[in-house]
């Protein structure tokens, strides 16, 4: 590890001209960008603390919306009522993260900004060839091992999963983010690779998530989380699932959100299976064609094609557990 220079911003004036500097990086919980730096992923020579920044670690809910800090801790989101009963997808998301040290530590906001889990991408001395990490450097994924690797939404240029659970949920329920003065819909936040996978986030240097806001709907209400991975905790998904509904006097579905995590480059957002099961009547039948089209349009590789079916499936699986009403 590398000696840096710490400061404690104190303002978000002050935050984000300390952060826009070339070698300059925020700290949050630490989890991610400590590390990382021990990775030697990152060398950041300055680092700029903003755990200390005021009005950033409230969690507020009324009839339009629920407000998250970015400073809130994933624990504390994780157990409060007004998560819980606005958006269960969420906190179940956040409950299925980690483990308890580090949901006590992490906050949402870098929860979001985490960055891949990519085995190679997290070696730099054994795998030198990594277009996010170094771009122009190459891939080394790309004739590696793949069984974490993405089949959607992928480049040439890089194949990494994007690892997060939490941002699932919000993709899937429409939240929105709030940087300082502007605000994006969540599903804009994360970007794709392209031919640029070392920009990960619509970002500018300098700029600090301050808020993520989740507008309230019947569909968030009714929402669940679903993960599966290769061991039963502390571990990121192999296939996970958002979900929401809302279903309409005559029993069709009025309104449906659906996410999916561990299978592509950004959080996924399942814009086809929404449209086939919106103003239908959710019998078997529909529910087993429209999760068909969960993986429409992607990629396998050998390692990671049992994907291909776990998706459909989760999906599947996540419908009926809403329709039955025992998710939340
Ligand atoms: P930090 O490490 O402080 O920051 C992360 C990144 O975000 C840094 O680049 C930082 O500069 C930037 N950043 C932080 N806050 C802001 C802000 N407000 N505005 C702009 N930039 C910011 N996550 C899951 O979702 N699911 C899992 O199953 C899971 N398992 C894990 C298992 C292990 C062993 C570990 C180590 C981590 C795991 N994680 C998992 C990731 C963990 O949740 C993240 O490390 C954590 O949420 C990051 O939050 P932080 O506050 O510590 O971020
Ligand atoms: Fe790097 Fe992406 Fe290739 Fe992994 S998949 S080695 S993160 S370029």
């Amino acid at each position: 590890m590398r000696d840096f220079a710490y400061h404690r911003a104190t303002t978000l004036e002050q935050a984000g001209p300390l952060a826009a500097r070339a070698e300059s990086a925020i700290l949050a919980g630490g989890t991610t960008l400590l590390d990382l730096a021990k990775c030697d992923v990152v060398r950041p020579a300055e680092v700029v603390d903003i755990t200390h920044l005021p009005g950033l670690a409230d969690i507020r809910a009324d009839a339009e919306s629920l407000h998250l800090g970015a400073l809130v801790r994933m624990a504390a989101a994780m157990r409060h009522v007004a998560v819980r009963a606005a958006c269960p997808a969420v906190a179940q998301a956040l409950a299925l993260s980690a483990s308890a040290q580090i949901r006590n530590m992490a906050t949402l906001g870098g929860n979001l900004l985490q960055r891949t889990r990519c085995a190679y991408y997290r070696d730099p001395a054994s795998f030198p060839a990594c277009n996010r990490r170094t771009p122009g450097s190459g891939c080394a994924a790309a004739g590696g091992v793949t069984h974490h690797h993405a089949l959607l939404g992928t480049s040439e240029a890089c194949i990494a999963t994007y690892p997060g659970d939490l941002a699932v949920a919000l993709v899937a329920v429409g939240a929105v983010i709030e940087i300082g003065t502007r605000w994006m819909p969540a599903e804009d936040f994360f970007l794709l690779p392209g031919e640029t996978p070392h920009r990960e986030f619509a970002l500018e240097p300098g700029e600090i998530v301050t808020a993520l806001c989740i507008p309230a709907s019947a569909a968030s209400r009714r929402s669940a989380y679903l993960k599966l991975r290769d061991r039963a905790s502390y571990e990121f998904a192999s296939v996970s699932v958002a979900a929401g509904l809302e279903l309409a006097a005559d029993g069709t579905i009025a309104d449906v959100r659906l996410a999916l995590g561990g299978v592509a480059t950004i959080p996924w957002r399942l814009h086809a299976v929404e449209a086939a099961l919106t103003g239908r009547h959710p019998t078997p039948a529909t529910l087993r064609e429209a999760s068909l089209l969960a993986m429409q349009g992607a990629t396998p590789r050998p390692d990671n094609r049992h994907k291909l079916d776990l998706a459909p499936r989760l999906v599947h699986r996540a419908l009926e557990q809403l329709l039955q009403g025992d998710a939340a």
